[in-house]
């Protein structure tokens, strides 16, 4: 077997045409870094300000002077640079292309006059009753177009919203809603994802018997599939009978830079959920920018994000970077492998997709299904395709890359967070030679350091724990009603910067790979073993489809090693497998990356978002069952149950 290549350099044509092309990329982050006033004075002019800031940052990380501004005497709406000013150039263009969860709905084309048409109206029913600059909204909306109407008509009367997502339970709402203290919240009477009914209104009435939610006066209920809901009057109100007959247009709010666009509570995955606030004028210069250049958007490209509106990634690469460029931008309400493992694929060549964006695990599910799924389509039409969300093992990238992309179209694997805004580290498609694995370069502006445990910031060829050192116009602003433990979590641990909670190596080249959370990272004999790659060496045996390792207690080398396994469909779990797979990571990684233990796992505990929860594996690790934390953002419960149970059996 030939070893693959480790190095995917720009494809020639894409470096002579994309808007960012070799040598550009140095040449601007190193003006970034330079003069950042000046660099990002004119990124600014990328939006249209009501009152161009004079002011651009103002920041200080260091705790005693703690501040962070941007644009700080900026004034503009979020809903005018997205709609409004495309209006003459691009009235009739189609701003979003909705694709529902069955095949047979025809698909929507919303072009940005209807789109805007449809925010006002729901920004002045917003107004009349009652909504106000400030007021805090819960969106809690299925993938379909009034989920982005929603968002804008918030942003256009100065609301604040905050979208849960579709598929958490009451209880999850009722947490989110008491701690921001909303006001009004927008739903629908059911959603549908592969083919299931979800009963969005029911669960909303469910989350407003909980304590500490009767901040909400008004429920907005958008007719979608028509299925029965109870109607608790004078508190809930059909959307379009409310809506309807509201003018098409709508005054917008002026907005400082630094008010409040929207507060997002964070997937979960470490913990109790965050709410993270982010402003007004930084945070669009940054979704904007990120996605012009990451993506190399061209004024014809038909732009598809896989991800949920519920998540960071749906708020600024579904709605609002891709709207503030005028793009289109493909809303798909359905799932990977509804009603087949070919409807990504299929959607792709219905729309002709030029630039797809999605997470590894949708990418590591699909490649368990083989290639004929995918050679089944066309996918003529794709040019980007991008990768979010956790580290992507590099047996998935070149699938990706090979399959998907059929070797011609570069993947931009694009590491951020939902505190961060916006993308921080991906390679520019026409700029940055790729690597299987690594994120490879910082956006312009971001100055990321490795550091070791006492803070020292290693250079060169190094890995550690991953920080910024300065400030970036898309960084979350407060952890919303505690700004202490904002500073706490993101600013204590290195005074001075920006703690991300990922552990990270830089190459001999300069590239940045990221290696997992710190808390993932396993000390076995004092070697520091990151969780990604030793489940990349897992995914790259033929046999595995998706592996997760963590670190359990070990009487001699501190912290053992202990993996979950699934295998590929129609593979057993032998004892015989077992041992070939242990020789597998040895040989791939060494000797100290030996597994102590290895669990076949028919499913993995994930994050509604698709991410491993770690944390609840290294609990059953350990073996303690009664430790297991809070359990409420994951997807499917029952995988815990059945991994308990093989575990007990084991020991
Ligand atoms: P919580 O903070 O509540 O525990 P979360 O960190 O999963 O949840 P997000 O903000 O959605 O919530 O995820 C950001 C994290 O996802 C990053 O810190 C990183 O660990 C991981 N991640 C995202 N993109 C990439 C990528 N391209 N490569 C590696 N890791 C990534
Ligand atoms: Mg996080």
């Amino acid at each position: 077997m030939s070893t693959p290549p480790s190095v995917y350099p720009v494809p020639e044509a894409l470096a002579a045409q994309a808007a960012i092309g070799r040598g550009d990329y140095e040449r601007l982050y190193d003006e970034s870094v330079r003069d950042p006033d000046a660099f990002w004075a004119r990124a600014a002019q990328r939006l249209q300000w009501m009152q161009v800031p004079t002011q651009i940052r103002d920041v200080s990380f260091a705790l005693e002077d703690f501040r962070i501004r941007w644009y700080g005497d900026g004034e503009l709406n979020a809903s005018v640079n997205c709609l409004d000013r495309h209006l003459h150039t691009r009235g009739d263009k189609t701003a979003i292309l909705w694709e529902g969860d069955d095949p047979a709905t025809p698909p929507r084309h919303v072009s940005y006059r209807e789109l805007h048409a449809r925010v006002c109206r729901l920004a002045n029913a917003l107004r009349s009753l009652g909504v106000r600059k400030g007021d805090r909204v819960t969106i809690y909306l299925p993938m379909i177009v009034e989920s982005a109407v929603a968002m804008l008509a918030c942003a256009r009367v100065g609301a604040v919203h905050t979208v849960v997502f579709g598929g958490f339970s009451p209880a999850s709402i009722a947490d989110r809603v008491a701690d921001c203290g909303s006001k009004l919240i927008i739903t629908a009477d059911e959603g549908l994802r592969g083919g299931r009914r979800i009963p969005l209104k029911a669960n909303v009435d469910a989350a407003l018997k909980l304590p500490g939610t009767n901040s909400v006066e008004t429920v907005l209920v958008v007719r979608h599939t028509g299925g029965a809901v109870g109607m608790q009057m004078p508190r809930d109100r059909w959307y379009d009978a409310v809506v309807d007959d509201q003018p098409d247009t709508c005054e917008p709010e002026r907005m400082n830079a630094e008010d409040p666009l929207f507060i997002l509570y964070t997937s979960g995955s470490t913990g109790k959920p965050k709410g993270v606030l982010h402003t007004t004028g930084g945070y669009l210069v940054f979704a904007s920018y990120t996605h012009e250049a990451v993506f190399d958007l061209r004024e014809d490209d038909v732009y598809w994000c896989t991800a949920d509106v519920g998540w960071v990634t749906g708020h600024s690469y579904i709605v609002y970077g891709p709207l503030a460029n005028g793009a289109t931008s493909l809303m798909f309400e359905g799932v990977p492998n509804y009603p087949s493992v070919s409807r990504f694929w299929e959607v792709v060549d219905r729309h002709k997709v030029s630039i797809f964006y999605t997470a590894p695990t949708a990418i590591r599910a699909l490649m368990r299904d083989g290639d004929a799924p995918v050679k089944s389509s066309s996918r003529a039409s794709l040019r980007i395709l991008g990768t979010v969300g956790e580290p992507i093992n590099p047996e998935a990238w070149r699938w990706y890359h090979g399959v998907v992309g059929d070797g011609r179209c570069p993947v931009v694997d694009t590491w951020w967070q939902t505190e961060t805004g916006g993308i921080l580290i991906a390679p520019l498609p026409g700029a940055i030679d790729a690597k299987p694995g690594s994120a490879t370069r910082p956006f312009f502006g971001v100055q990321p350091a490795i550091v070791d445990a006492q803070g020292t910031v290693l250079e060169g060829e190094a890995e550690g724990n991953l920080v910024i050192l300065d400030s970036w116009p898309g960084q979350m602003r407060t952890v919303y009603g505690d700004h202490q433990r904002f500073i706490d979590t993101y600013f204590s641990a290195y005074p001075g910067s920006y703690f991300t909670g990922d552990g990270c190596r830089r190459d001999a080249d300069g590239d940045y790979w990221i290696t997992g959370r710190v808390d993932d990272v396993i000390n076995v004999s004092g070697h520091r073993i990151g969780t990604a790659e030793v489940e990349s060496a897992l995914v790259s045996h033929p046999k595995v489809a998706e592996a997760a390792v963590v670190g359990f207690p070990h009487d001699i080398k501190g912290q053992g090693i202990y993996a979950y396994v699934t295998l590929v469909a129609g593979e057993e779990g032998t004892d015989a497998l077992l041992k070939e797979l242990v020789a597998h990571v040895r040989g791939e990684i060494g000797p100290i990356a030996t597994p102590d233990h290895l669990q076949w796992a028919p499913g993995l505990p994930k994050t509604r978002s698709g991410k491993i929860m770690r944390r609840i594996l290294r609990k059953i690790a350990e073996n303690a069952p009664d430790q297991l934390g809070d359990t409420t953002t994951l997807a499917d419960p029952s995988v815990v149950e059945s991994l308990l149970r093989e575990r007990r059996g084991a020991a």
